[in-house]
């Protein structure tokens, strides 16, 4: 037998009609979702076949933090290098903690921003001290990912928005895509950032759900070698990329006489 309905219907009088140029807004913003969805997916199997590590090194919390500061806008490399240096030159993080600027700048030799890095080094160990009284963090850890980060934004002023990501990504275990200039630069010619924003953390925002966590170490790994082999600057060399089947910037590179392609970013 048919149930009463309990509810009354709805008044459908007072239902604002819907405005077709607002479906046709919808149907836009949902093919923009498709093709970066899409993209993504794309350079992500590229970055893969081209570039997945065999492995990835492990660090402490602590160091990872560290080792991000190093590793924003420089290949891996160039912050292994700088980071060994680091521990190889100094007897221990709290010899580094009260060295100068200049001596930790030396140290990190030619590693991409070294004079504004080597501040920020010595920053994070002076608040990890002066909060643990000792050079870890894996306490911080222990008390779940959202107090993790809370905490490494609110007491680590040093402490970037990347090198944070990268802590979440390499250390704690969550879903984060650390992005530096190199990496936006490439993502924005490849039409899956958005060209006008300059806020890291929107820019990641607005990727993190494309990329499966699990694969979030390849992605960046990759990104970052292929912004040094290719995807530079100026004139990135766009004909030897892999991605230029799937770059609008790099298509439009491809059909510009040489003399009259616009500067890059
Ligand atoms: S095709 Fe050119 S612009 Fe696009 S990702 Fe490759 S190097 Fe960069």
């Amino acid at each position: 037998m048919r149930q009463p309905n309990p509810m009354p219907p709805t008044d459908r009088r007072n239902i604002r009609r819907i405005d077709p140029q607002e479906v046709r807004g919808d149907r836009r913003a949902m093919a923009t979702f498709t093709n970066k969805q899409q993209t993504l997916q794309q350079v992500l199997n590229v970055l893969r076949r081209r570039y997945e590590p065999d492995t990835l090194t492990q660090r402490p919390v602590l160091e990872t933090l560290l080792y991000g500061i190093l590793r924003e806008g420089a290949t891996a490399e160039q912050a292994d290098r700088a980071f060994d240096n680091l521990q190889t030159r100094f007897f221990d993080w709290n010899e580094v903690r009260v060295s100068e600027a200049a001596e930790i700048e030396a140290a990190l030799e030619d590693l991409p921003g070294a004079a504004e890095k080597a501040p920020r080094v010595i920053g994070i160990l002076q608040a990890v001290f002066e909060r643990e009284f000792c050079f870890s963090l894996e306490d911080i850890a222990k008390k779940g990912l959202r107090n993790a980060v809370k905490t490494l934004q609110d007491k680590f002023e040093d402490a970037t928005d990347f090198a944070i990501a990268w802590t979440v990504q390499r250390a704690l275990g969550g879903h984060a895509l650390p992005l530096d200039a190199p990496s936006i630069r490439c993502l924005k010619r490849l039409a899956v950032l958005d060209d006008t924003d300059d806020d890291v953390e929107s820019l990641r925002a607005s990727i993190e759900h494309f990329i499966p966590k699990s694969k979030g170490p390849a992605f960046n790994e990759g990104l970052s070698r292929l912004a040094a082999e290719f995807c530079w600057a100026e004139e990135p060399s766009c004909g030897e990329c892999p991605l230029r089947g799937d770059c609008p910037t790099g298509q439009n590179r491809k059909s510009e006489p040489r003399n009259t392609r616009l500067k890059p970013r």
